[in-house]
């Protein structure tokens, strides 16, 4: 008897299942099983073996779905690397790989069956056998003309259908063809035409000679510092360029060499918002080679890339997010990452908890394809690796066409105040800026990282602020829908007119979110169209793509908005760029907030003046000395890192040490904490004084449930394996635990 171990998209390990009499299986395929009473699954065969499990009764797998394995060898092995590296089950993985159609579940055979993803079919319309002749057909309709002129004429529309458009057998699709449904059907009956329903292709015209854009001296040099790395055996590439340098470009013609060789080519981005543009600008080069796939796709677009990749014949281009790393890219060559410093690359909230820009490296090194990571502002992480020689490394330190860098301006707010030279939330130099800016008929850009009307209201006479009933944090003050809002937990409540603890009228708004920057304007420059970008305005796509175009239009003249704002735009006419508060980044509460603030300041700098003219960049703080500020205004990314990974060196921090998290959450706080200090003092014994907390987290409530988190620091060099032992064993005693084991536990390695 044949036993698979099958792995289902749940947060289980592998279970094995019978093989019946004359059912042929193989690793990577897909499956229908019951699994527990409720449900029909699919799971994936990922190892065939003779082994009987040691259960009573072993069910047996149901019938297999697709006509070939949804996972070959190497993603199997991808998988497996994944789940081991980031502690998770194969499950957990399949759940974020495959998009849902590929793996139906339903509580009946009939849910099931209806779920099963089915390739888009169309009509063919091939001549009979025996009317192929082309003089036996001329013959036929000479005969048949004056009965039925009409079946006659669709006839030979059949017959000289050009044979770029007929398939290998011959077949014309019926769409293409202008053919009346009942003269169609007369010809099928009488035996003229035969009808065939075949799944759909799409259609990849375009011939294999691609045109990038040339590149210029600089680009060229850099693009051969790559080659000369991968050509060396080193698999990754970190390219450092500005702005507007050109990286694209770079990328485009790195990209052209492995498609037209036959090869498949991954270009990940951050956000959903940088593949449309990207995916435009490939499309002019690439045609239809190109595949834009990310998790606002439906589920059927998903599913279709899924499944055509499968039959791929190489030469793919996708541009996705991270989740497009789980694609069948068979002959995955290259892997571009865009902004590879982007937290984005990061899956937080739910297992896998995965970096893609660290997979992809992986993934690369598996199938010996070759990864270029590409950021103005490296994480430290990757540049570490850049000097330590484990990554080829190029700069690129000019802009395109001569463009000049913004220049930088930093404005003590302090200052200001004392002199009397501040309106609402603006600084006199950056009001300078702007007035100058709008007469000249541009446009600005201003940023701030919060959004609402304020981060909460305080009572002027005692001090109380508002607060979320289910979460430990301030309401947020929205004046557009003239409610309280809490940022973590949706809940909503009326503004407030009084202090409920001592009476006092109107609690006043404190500190200043997007709304509130836009009503100052408004008040500051009337005359100004202004629109703001920020997750209020942006509910759907085409509220945010509205708000795009009308700036990239020139129909508003200053756009406001939170991080949304910072990132891929290419807009020509925005000569200024005002950081309202800096303070905000500058003092964030880990290690990384220096590294952050410094790439989020340079970001929304690389969005002044992208063209001829140069631009002005206004940083708004009170702490003007601040070493990160200076680094901005210098624009210089080493001496950035330089200081931080001398500072990360001494606190053994990444890239000098790994670090997982645990995150425990429980309502009950007492549980919570039992759960907590036990956990912390286990490991502890293994781990020793490698061990961090438990500590709460800056926001430890959200919607009722408490949390708190246990640090571990591996130092670099370290065996990660042994580490990943011993906190499993830890974590199996916990979860013996009669009481203990409610609490809910999630690793995260390599804590973003
Ligand atoms: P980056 O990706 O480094 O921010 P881009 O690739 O977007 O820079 O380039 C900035 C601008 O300069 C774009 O408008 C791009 O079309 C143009 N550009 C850069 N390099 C070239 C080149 N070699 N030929 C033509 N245009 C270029
Ligand atoms: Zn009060
Ligand atoms: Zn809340």
């Amino acid at each position: 008897m044949m036993y698979a171990d099958i792995v289902l998209p749940l947060a289980q390990p592998a279970y094995s299942f019978a093989v019946p009499e004359g059912v042929e299986l193989h690793c990577g395929d897909a499956v229908a099983v019951q699994f527990g009473q409720r449900y029909i699954y699919t799971g994936i065969v990922w190892r065939l073996h003779g082994t009987r499990p040691a259960v009573k009764r072993v069910k047996s797998v149901g019938r297999r779905l697709y006509d070939v394995p949804l996972l070959d060898e190497r993603q199997m092995r991808f998988w497996e690397w994944v789940a081991e590296y980031y502690m998770c089950t194969l499950g957990e993985v399949m759940r974020m790989a495959l998009p849902s159609m590929a793996k139906p579940r339903g509580a009946t055979e009939e849910e099931f069956s209806a779920e099963v993803f089915r390739p888009r079919t169309e009509q063919y319309v091939a001549l009979a056998a025996a009317w192929r002749d082309g003089k036996a057909l001329a013959a036929e309709c000479d005969r048949i003309r004056r009965r039925a002129p009409r079946r006659c004429e669709a006839l030979e529309a059949i017959a000289s259908f050009g044979e770029e458009g007929r398939d290998a057998d011959g077949a014309v699709p019926r769409r293409l063809l202008d053919i009346d449904g009942t003269i169609l059907a007369a010809l099928r009956k009488a035996g003229y035409v035969e009808v065939t329903d075949r799944e759909r292709h799409a259609e990849r015209g375009g011939h294999p000679l691609f045109a990038p854009p040339r590149l210029t001296g600089a680009q060229g040099r850099v693009a051969g510092e790559i080659r000369a790395t991968w050509a060396s055996g080193v698999t990754t590439h970190l390219l450092r360029g500005v702005t507007g340098s050109g990286k694209t470009e770079i990328y485009m013609n790195l990209m052209a060499e492995v498609l037209s060789a036959g090869g498949d080519v991954l270009m990940l981005v951050p956000e959903i918002a940088f593949t449309a543009q990207l995916v435009e600008r490939m499309e002019r080069v690439f045609g239809s080679r190109v595949t834009a796939y990310h998790s606002k796709l439906t589920v059927l677009r998903r599913t279709e890339t899924y499944m055509r990749l499968l039959h791929g014949e190489g030469g793919e281009l996708v541009v996705g997010t991270r989740s497009a790393l789980f694609l069948p890219l068979r002959r995955l060559r290259l892997v571009v990452v865009d902004e590879e410093h982007d937290a984005s690359y990061k899956q937080s909230d739910t297992a896998p908890r995965y970096n893609a820009r660290d997979c992809a490296v992986v993934l690369a090194s598996m199938t010996g394809g070759r990864v270029l990571l590409g950021s103005a502002t490296p994480s430290l992480e990757s540049y570490a690796n850049a000097l330590w020689h484990k990554y080829g490394y190029s700069v690129l330190g000019e802009r395109y066409g001569g463009a000049r860098q913004p220049d930088i301006v930093v404005s003590d707010t302090m200052r200001a105040v004392k002199r009397g030279e501040r309106r609402g939330h603006f600084n006199i130099e950056l009001i300078r800026a702007m007035e100058q800016a709008l007469g000249r008929g541009e446009q600005v850009m201003l940023f701030q990282n919060r959004r609402g009307f304020s981060p909460f209201v305080s009572c002027r006479e005692c001090g109380w602020t508002m607060r979320c009933p289910h979460c430990n944090v301030t309401l947020t003050m929205h004046k557009v829908s003239g409610r309280m809002e809490c940022h973590y937990c949706g809940y909503t409540a009326s503004v407030p007119r009084t202090c409920p603890q001592c009476g006092t009228a109107d609690p006043a708004p404190m500190g200043f979110g997007t709304e509130r920057v836009e009503e100052r304007i408004a008040e500051l420059f009337p005359e100004a169209r202004v629109s703001r970008l920020d997750r209020d305005t942006s509910t759907s796509e085409s509220a945010y793509n509205r708000i795009i175009k009308d700036f990239e239009c020139g129909c508003s003249d200053i756009l406001v908005g939170t991080q949304m704002i910072t990132k891929g735009f290419d807009f020509g006419r925005v000569s200024v760029v005002g950081i309202l508060n800096a303070d905000n980044l500058l003092n964030g509460p880990d290690f990384r907030s220096s590294e952050r603030a410094f790439q989020l300041m340079m970001q929304v700098a690389g969005r002044a003046g992208r063209r001829e003219t140069g631009g002005t960049v206004v940083i708004q703080t009170s702490e003007p000395e601040n070493p990160v500020v200076g680094w901005v205004a210098a624009g210089d990314y080493e001496a950035m890192a330089r200081s931080e990974l001398a500072e990360r060196h001494a606190f053994s921090y990444p890239p000098y040490s790994r670090l997982i998290r645990l995150t425990l959450r429980e309502r009950d706080a007492v549980l919570l904490r039992d759960g907590a200090v036990w956990l912390a003092s286990a490991l502890r014994e293994s781990f020793g004084r490698r061990v961090f907390g438990p500590v709460s987290p800056p926001v430890d409530r959200v919607r009722e449930v408490f949390i708190v988190q246990i640090m571990l620091k591996i130092e670099s060099g370290r065996p990660m394996s042994r580490a990943r032992e011993l906190l499993r064993a830890a974590l199996s005693r916990i979860s013996a635990d009669e009481r203990l084991r409610r609490i809910n536990i999630a690793v995260d390695v390599d804590v973003q």
